[in-house]
Protein backbone atom coordinates (compact mmCIF):
# COMPACT_ATOMS: atom_id res chain seq x y z
CA UNK A 1 0.00 0.00 0.00
CA UNK A 2 1.09 3.93 -0.56
CA UNK A 3 1.07 6.99 1.06
CA UNK A 4 -2.58 7.97 -0.90
CA UNK A 5 -3.96 5.32 1.57
CA UNK A 6 -3.61 7.28 4.62
CA UNK A 7 -5.81 10.11 5.53
CA UNK A 8 -3.07 12.64 5.61
CA UNK A 9 -2.68 16.09 3.87
CA UNK A 10 -2.19 16.23 0.02
CA UNK A 11 0.84 18.95 1.02
CA UNK A 12 1.91 16.23 3.25
CA UNK A 13 1.57 12.90 0.59
CA UNK A 14 3.50 15.37 -1.67
CA UNK A 15 6.64 16.40 0.07
CA UNK A 16 7.27 12.28 1.30
CA UNK A 17 6.50 11.63 -2.89
CA UNK A 18 9.48 14.74 -3.43
CA UNK A 19 11.65 12.95 -0.48
CA UNK A 20 11.42 9.42 -3.13
CA UNK A 21 9.18 7.48 -0.62
CA UNK A 22 7.39 5.01 -2.06
CA UNK A 23 6.04 2.48 0.22
CA UNK A 24 5.44 3.25 4.02
CA UNK A 25 7.76 0.91 5.50
CA UNK A 26 6.54 -1.48 8.10
CA UNK A 27 6.53 0.64 11.30
CA UNK A 28 4.93 3.74 9.32
CA UNK A 29 2.35 1.34 8.02
CA UNK A 30 1.29 0.41 11.87
CA UNK A 31 1.89 3.43 13.54
CA UNK A 32 0.42 6.09 11.42
CA UNK A 33 -3.14 5.05 11.34
CA UNK A 34 -3.76 4.54 14.83
CA UNK A 35 -1.89 7.88 15.50
CA UNK A 36 -4.37 9.57 13.61
CA UNK A 37 -6.73 7.53 15.22
CA UNK A 38 -5.30 9.43 18.38
CA UNK A 39 -4.25 6.74 20.32
CA UNK A 40 -0.80 6.11 22.68
CA UNK A 41 1.57 3.97 21.09
CA UNK A 42 4.26 2.07 22.31
CA UNK A 43 7.05 1.62 19.73
CA UNK A 44 9.60 -1.42 20.04
CA UNK A 45 11.72 0.08 16.81
CA UNK A 46 15.21 1.33 16.31
CA UNK A 47 16.55 4.35 14.24
CA UNK A 48 16.74 3.63 10.79
CA UNK A 49 13.40 1.74 10.34
CA UNK A 50 11.51 5.26 9.47
CA UNK A 51 10.20 5.18 13.00
CA UNK A 52 10.73 9.70 12.24
CA UNK A 53 8.40 9.63 9.86
CA UNK A 54 5.92 6.87 11.58
CA UNK A 55 5.26 9.42 14.24
CA UNK A 56 6.24 12.94 12.44
CA UNK A 57 3.49 12.60 9.74
CA UNK A 58 0.46 12.32 12.22
CA UNK A 59 1.53 15.00 14.82
CA UNK A 60 1.87 17.67 11.18
CA UNK A 61 -1.01 16.51 9.66
CA UNK A 62 -3.17 17.16 13.11
CA UNK A 63 -2.09 20.77 13.22
CA UNK A 64 -1.83 21.03 9.51
CA UNK A 65 -5.06 20.76 9.54
CA UNK A 66 -6.09 22.86 12.53
CA UNK A 67 -4.21 26.23 12.68
CA UNK A 68 -4.98 27.32 16.23
CA UNK A 69 -3.88 30.52 18.25
CA UNK A 70 -1.26 29.40 20.30
CA UNK A 71 -0.51 30.80 23.68
CA UNK A 72 2.77 32.35 24.26
CA UNK A 73 5.72 30.31 25.55
CA UNK A 74 3.88 27.13 25.19
CA UNK A 75 4.01 24.50 22.15
CA UNK A 76 1.07 21.55 21.02
CA UNK A 77 3.39 18.87 20.70
CA UNK A 78 6.84 17.95 22.39
CA UNK A 79 9.43 15.49 21.02
CA UNK A 80 12.26 14.77 23.45
CA UNK A 81 15.30 12.69 21.97
CA UNK A 82 18.69 11.98 23.48
CA UNK A 83 21.50 13.81 21.65
CA UNK A 84 21.66 17.10 19.56
CA UNK A 85 22.48 15.40 16.66
CA UNK A 86 18.98 13.45 16.76
CA UNK A 87 16.79 16.33 17.55
CA UNK A 88 18.71 18.21 14.48
CA UNK A 89 17.73 15.15 12.54
CA UNK A 90 13.99 15.22 13.44
CA UNK A 91 13.72 18.39 13.34
CA UNK A 92 14.98 18.82 9.66
CA UNK A 93 12.30 15.73 8.44
CA UNK A 94 9.41 17.80 9.91
CA UNK A 95 10.70 21.00 8.34
CA UNK A 96 10.66 18.95 4.95
CA UNK A 97 7.46 17.43 5.75
CA UNK A 98 5.69 20.63 6.74
CA UNK A 99 6.63 23.01 4.55
CA UNK A 100 3.93 25.03 3.27
CA UNK A 101 1.83 24.22 6.43
CA UNK A 102 2.72 27.35 8.33
CA UNK A 103 3.41 25.61 11.23
CA UNK A 104 5.58 26.80 13.98
CA UNK A 105 8.46 24.44 15.03
CA UNK A 106 11.80 24.86 16.53
CA UNK A 107 14.75 22.24 17.91
CA UNK A 108 16.08 23.14 21.04
CA UNK A 109 19.34 21.66 22.99
CA UNK A 110 22.14 22.44 25.00
CA UNK A 111 26.12 24.06 23.93
CA UNK A 112 24.23 26.79 21.63
CA UNK A 113 22.58 30.34 22.69
CA UNK A 114 19.89 30.15 24.97
CA UNK A 115 18.19 33.30 23.64
CA UNK A 116 17.23 32.26 20.16
CA UNK A 117 14.94 29.43 21.39
CA UNK A 118 13.57 31.28 24.36
CA UNK A 119 12.48 33.52 21.59
CA UNK A 120 10.70 30.84 19.31
CA UNK A 121 9.14 29.44 22.24
CA UNK A 122 7.63 33.04 23.21
CA UNK A 123 5.54 32.76 19.93
CA UNK A 124 3.84 29.72 20.42
CA UNK A 125 4.92 26.51 18.83
CA UNK A 126 3.35 23.54 17.30
CA UNK A 127 5.99 21.19 17.31
CA UNK A 128 9.32 21.56 20.13
CA UNK A 129 12.10 18.89 19.40
CA UNK A 130 14.81 19.18 22.53
CA UNK A 131 16.94 17.28 24.23
CA UNK A 132 16.14 16.95 28.28
CA UNK A 133 19.11 19.16 29.50
CA UNK A 134 18.10 22.06 28.05
CA UNK A 135 14.29 21.66 28.24
CA UNK A 136 14.78 21.24 31.91
CA UNK A 137 16.86 24.76 32.12
CA UNK A 138 14.02 26.37 30.24
CA UNK A 139 11.15 24.75 32.31
CA UNK A 140 13.20 26.01 35.57
CA UNK A 141 13.80 29.07 34.39
CA UNK A 142 9.78 29.82 33.32
CA UNK A 143 10.55 30.24 29.43
CA UNK A 144 7.91 27.52 28.56
CA UNK A 145 4.74 25.77 30.45
CA UNK A 146 2.71 23.20 28.64
CA UNK A 147 -0.87 24.36 28.92
CA UNK A 148 -1.52 23.68 25.80
CA UNK A 149 0.33 20.39 25.00
CA UNK A 150 -2.00 17.76 22.81
CA UNK A 151 1.19 15.22 22.07
CA UNK A 152 4.10 13.78 24.04
CA UNK A 153 6.24 12.25 21.99
CA UNK A 154 9.47 9.95 24.07
CA UNK A 155 12.06 9.24 21.47
CA UNK A 156 14.98 6.65 22.44
CA UNK A 157 13.96 5.98 25.87
CA UNK A 158 16.59 2.98 26.53
CA UNK A 159 19.43 5.46 25.54
CA UNK A 160 18.06 7.93 28.03
CA UNK A 161 18.22 5.38 30.60
CA UNK A 162 21.72 4.60 28.88
CA UNK A 163 22.83 8.26 29.12
CA UNK A 164 21.70 9.12 32.30
CA UNK A 165 19.13 11.42 31.76
CA UNK A 166 16.08 9.12 32.87
CA UNK A 167 15.76 11.44 36.02
CA UNK A 168 15.74 14.77 33.89
CA UNK A 169 12.91 12.56 31.59
CA UNK A 170 10.86 11.85 34.81
CA UNK A 171 10.91 15.73 36.16
CA UNK A 172 9.73 16.25 32.48
CA UNK A 173 6.98 14.33 32.35
CA UNK A 174 6.00 15.44 35.84
CA UNK A 175 5.20 18.85 34.29
CA UNK A 176 3.04 17.87 31.84
CA UNK A 177 -0.74 17.83 31.95
CA UNK A 178 -2.03 14.13 32.01
CA UNK A 179 -4.78 14.48 29.36
CA UNK A 180 -2.53 14.30 25.96
CA UNK A 181 -1.55 11.58 23.66
CA UNK A 182 1.97 9.79 24.09
CA UNK A 183 4.12 7.83 22.28
CA UNK A 184 6.95 5.73 23.55
CA UNK A 185 9.82 4.48 21.21
CA UNK A 186 12.59 2.50 22.58
CA UNK A 187 14.63 -0.18 20.75
CA UNK A 188 14.64 -2.37 23.92
CA UNK A 189 12.53 -2.71 26.78
CA UNK A 190 14.57 -2.79 30.56
CA UNK A 191 12.59 -3.03 33.64
CA UNK A 192 12.54 0.96 33.81
CA UNK A 193 11.29 1.33 30.62
CA UNK A 194 8.75 -0.83 31.21
CA UNK A 195 7.74 0.86 34.42
CA UNK A 196 7.87 4.17 32.77
CA UNK A 197 5.36 2.98 29.45
CA UNK A 198 2.88 1.82 32.11
CA UNK A 199 2.76 4.89 33.66
CA UNK A 200 2.50 6.93 30.93
CA UNK A 201 0.64 5.15 28.36
CA UNK A 202 -2.80 4.62 27.98
CA UNK A 203 -4.15 1.72 26.60
CA UNK A 204 -1.25 2.35 23.76
CA UNK A 205 -0.79 0.56 20.41
CA UNK A 206 2.23 -2.09 20.61
CA UNK A 207 4.16 -1.65 17.22
CA UNK A 208 7.46 -3.91 17.35
CA UNK A 209 9.85 -4.01 14.37
P1 LIG B 1 14.53 6.99 10.65
O1 LIG B 1 14.45 5.58 11.14
O2 LIG B 1 13.33 7.80 10.94
O3 LIG B 1 15.80 7.66 11.13
O4 LIG B 1 14.62 6.93 9.05
C1 LIG B 1 15.70 6.29 8.40
C2 LIG B 1 15.87 6.78 6.96
O5 LIG B 1 14.84 6.24 6.12
C3 LIG B 1 15.80 8.27 6.78
O6 LIG B 1 16.85 8.67 5.92
C4 LIG B 1 14.46 8.52 6.13
O7 LIG B 1 14.50 9.66 5.30
C5 LIG B 1 14.23 7.26 5.33
N1 LIG B 1 12.80 6.90 5.17
C6 LIG B 1 11.81 7.03 6.08
N2 LIG B 1 10.64 6.55 5.61
C7 LIG B 1 10.90 6.09 4.37
C8 LIG B 1 10.09 5.45 3.35
N3 LIG B 1 8.78 5.21 3.55
N4 LIG B 1 10.68 5.10 2.20
C9 LIG B 1 12.01 5.33 2.01
N5 LIG B 1 12.83 5.92 2.91
C10 LIG B 1 12.29 6.29 4.08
Amino acid sequence: SEFTAFPLLASIIDRVSLKGYTQPTPIQQACIPALIDGNDLLGIAQTGTGKTAAFALPIINKFGQNNVEIKTKSTRSLILTPTRELASQIMQNIDDYAEGLGLKTKVVYGGVGRQPQVDAIEQGLDILVATPGRLLDLIENGDIHFKSLEVFVLDEADTMLDMGFFKDVQNIIAKLPKSRQTLLFSATMPAEIEVLAQAILTKPTKVEI
